[in-house]
């Protein structure tokens, strides 16, 4: 299985959540073939522009090669003797709280599994939370409330089934490219296709029906949807009356404000338009409906994750083929770092934090310092860097005075921050300036380990090339420092796939693991089977039995409400939206060394409504300054009728190291959902002026 034909190695793409499989071919000491792997089930084959161009990342121009110690080279037991002393000191004299991990959605699973493990069972605090937070946690809460654990409910395979698929806040084509071919292919085959989105996108230009709703309103439009069906009588009473507990007070309040012209005002679209989209839904029971970061990213983003459970299960779309709603994650082990439990809200193996899982886990890891309670999601952590009350922080494999929301006030923190540590691959990234001590991390291409996909796919990322200078995998650095702080036997890991076998057998299901995720028994037997592990997915159709991991076996329909939407303030009174490029990842540190990837869009655009930028005076490729009560930056504007009036758009992709504006990072407030703490990038009140 490693191997494919031509002393190819087969392993997956470094980037999103797509998970497409690759066969790398090596051509030189630093240079390989990449190509798709024809027998992944993700892409068969296919790759989108930023893996096609992944061989011309792995060269060592600006590699961290060596550990750090300010500026100056040290050997690995001296960084990592400062590491474990300055973490044990800090604890012993500050308690368990005043030290933080903050990890990254990049790491592979092993390596989440080894730094949730130190600070979970070891250190006694549950402060370790992840980029994926950024991502999908509101996902992960709407999962939770409605299913009982966060279980994705679809497939790929329910795109090529369903009839009628909706992406809600999601630009497919740029930021999922390969599921999105899929989608097309369907859609060339009859399937219709509807899309969600306040910008008028690559994806939206594609679709049957496009219906450009105001930002924060999809909680008013699903609820409106629902209430229709449940009039037209496409509510699957049977479905509910087996399968899912229903507040009485549900449909109620679901009632309030949901009738068709209420829904079209709130959301701001013709009412023609939204017609034909709940005719189209009641009509059509196979829907997948998919949703992305328009969704997750959002002061209500659980809420609105629940209004589309909600229609699912009231539809009874859900567990059957081309029927589900569908997360799709950002990062290429968003849903790894969420089985291992990498997010301080959750404990190991999709457990929560009750007393009875505590003792489990505590018990398994033979954890002397069990976190009895969730630790700080991202937001609360750098607001707590910033007041001081945490000392010691190990940031690994992400860019956070770049990709949080006020990244100006986390520069601040971690500039004042006593004792910081970087583990990353870059020599030199915005916040790896701020790190008392570097330490030089395996690349992709270089490291073994697994990664889980968007739907579930459970695939091995291998590696292809040697680790230049020094570097090593993160397992390998993390479990270093658990030792050093003193438990020899915890962390006496000498291959990924022991730190594999381990987290399967905490999975399984007597360990408390859920059944989805009790991973199967070939999967956890000796390394000989996880080198050649092929990509595999657990179990069936989930809740293709009608029952779901509650108490009562029932999921739930969750009542919600669409918070009324702000009046413009009057400094600041248009509504900013963030995202991706199609060829550019998160903060560039790898897309940006692609002189082809690099071409698509070479400057950060503000884009901005005709009717704005005639008001405004601000012209077609010119400069112009977009300013919140946290930050400005400077962008060069893009006229266009994409965009709503009143609604600006820049890309998150831009960092000080990479132009001299483009800092869309400065301009989020550090607000989020209140139940999934997820970052609310998607409505910053800004102005936006002329320079
Ligand atoms: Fe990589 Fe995502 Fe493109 Fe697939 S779709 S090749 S996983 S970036």
């Amino acid at each position: 299985i490693p191997a494919g034909s031509g002393g190819s190695i087969r392993t997956t793409c470094a980037y999103c959540g797509v998970g497409c499989g690759i066969l790398a071919t090596p051509t030189g000491e630093r240079t390989a073939r990449i190509e798709g792997d024809p027998d992944h089930p993700a892409n068969t084959g296919k790759l989108c522009s930023k893996g096609t161009h992944l061989g011309e990342t792995i060269g060592l121009d600006g590699r961290l090669l060596h550990p750090m110690i300010g500026k100056r080279r040290v050997g690995w037991d001296k960084a990592l003797d400062l590491v474990a002393k300055r973490f044990r000191d800090t604890i012993a004299q500050h308690g368990p709280n005043s030290v933080a991990f903050y990890v990254s959605g990049q790491l592979l699973t092993e390596d989440y599994y080894v730094a949730n493990k130190l600070m979970k069972g070891f250190i006694g605090s549950a402060n370790i939370d992840t980029n994926s937070r950024l991502c999908m946690a509101s996902a992960v809460a709407g999962h939770t409330r409605a299913f009982g654990e966060d279980i994705v409910p679809a497939t790929y395979d329910d795109l090529d089934a369903a009839d009628l698929i909706i992406l809600v806040g999601s630009n497919t084509a740029w930021c999922h490219p390969i599921v999105y071919q899929r989608v097309r292919a369907r859609c060339d085959g009859g399937a219709k296709l509807v899309v969600i989105d306040p910008r008028r996108t690559e994806t939206a230009d594609e679709a049957d029906l496009h219906l450009a709703i105001r930002p924060g309103t999809d909680v008013a439009l699903m609820n409106g949807l629902l209430a229709w069906c449940r009039d037209a009588g496409v509510v699957d009473h049977d479905y509910l009356a087996r399968h899912v507990a229903t507040l009485d007070t549900f449909w109620d309040q679901l009632a309030e404000g949901s009738d068709l012209w209420s829904v079209a005002r709130t959301c701001d679209v013709p009412l023609p338009d939204l017609k034909r989209f709940f005719e189209l839904f009641a009509a059509t029971p196979r829907t997948v409906t998919m949703f992305s970061q328009g969704v997750n990213q959002s002061l209500s983003g659980t809420d609105q994750v629940n209004a589309i459970t909600n229609l699912h299960l009231a539809t009874g779309r859900i567990g059957k083929p081309g029927a589900a709603p569908f997360s799709i994650t950002g990062q290429p082990n968003a849903m790894g770092g969420r089985e291992v439990g990498g997010l301080a809200s959750s404990l190991a193996a999709h457990m929560d934090f009750t007393p009875d899982n505590v003792a489990r886990v505590g018990r398994f890891w033979a954890a002397p310092n069990m976190a009895t309670r969730p630790g700080l999601k991202a937001l609360d952590l750098f607001r707590e860097l910033g007041d001081g009350r945490i000392k010691a922080i190990w940031i690994m494999a992400t860019n956070p005075t770049v990709s949080m929301p006020d990244a100006g006030r986390v520069r601040e923190a971690l500039a004042a921050c006593p004792f910081v540590v970087v583990s990353d691959v870059i020599e030199t990234t915005d916040t790896s300036v701020h790190a008392h001590v570097r330490l030089p991390a395996a690349a992709w291409g270089e490291k073994d380990g697994t990664v889980t996909n968007s739907d579930r796919t459970i695939s091995r990322q291998r590696a292809f090339l040697a680790a230049p200078g020094e570097a090593r995998p993160d397992w390998w650095i993390v479990a270093q420092v658990g030792r050093r702080m003193g438990w020899k036997t915890a962390f006496s890991y000498d291959r990924p796939a022991e730190i594999w076998r381990e987290h399967c057998r905490l999975s399984s299901y007597e360990n408390g693991g859920t059944r989805l995720f009790a991973l199967p028994g070939h999967a956890a037997q000796g390394n000989a089977d996880y080198d050649a592990m092929p990509p595999f997915r657990w179990g069936g159709t989930p809740f293709a039995d009608g029952r779901f991991p509650t108490p009562d076996g029932r999921a739930r329909l969750v009542s919600v409400v669409q918070t009324p939407v702000a009046a413009p303030l009057p400094n600041w009174p248009m509504t900013l939206n963030t995202g991706r490029y199609r060829d550019h990842w998160h903060t560039m540190t790898r897309t940006g060394l692609s002189p082809k990837l690099a071409r698509h869009r070479e400057d950060p655009l503000v884009e901005i409504h005709p009717d704005d930028a005639a008001r405004l005076a601000i012209v077609d490729g010119g400069l112009a300054r977009v300013v919140t009560p946290q930050g400005e930056s400077l962008f060069r504007a893009s006229v266009t009728r994409t965009q709503r009036v009143a609604e600006l758009f820049v890309p998150i992709h831009w960092t000080d190291r990479t132009a001299t504006g483009g800092r869309a990072g400065l301009l989020p407030r550090p607000l989020g959902d209140p139940i999934s703490g997820q970052p609310g990038f998607k409505s910053t009140s800004v102005r936006i002026e002329p320079v």
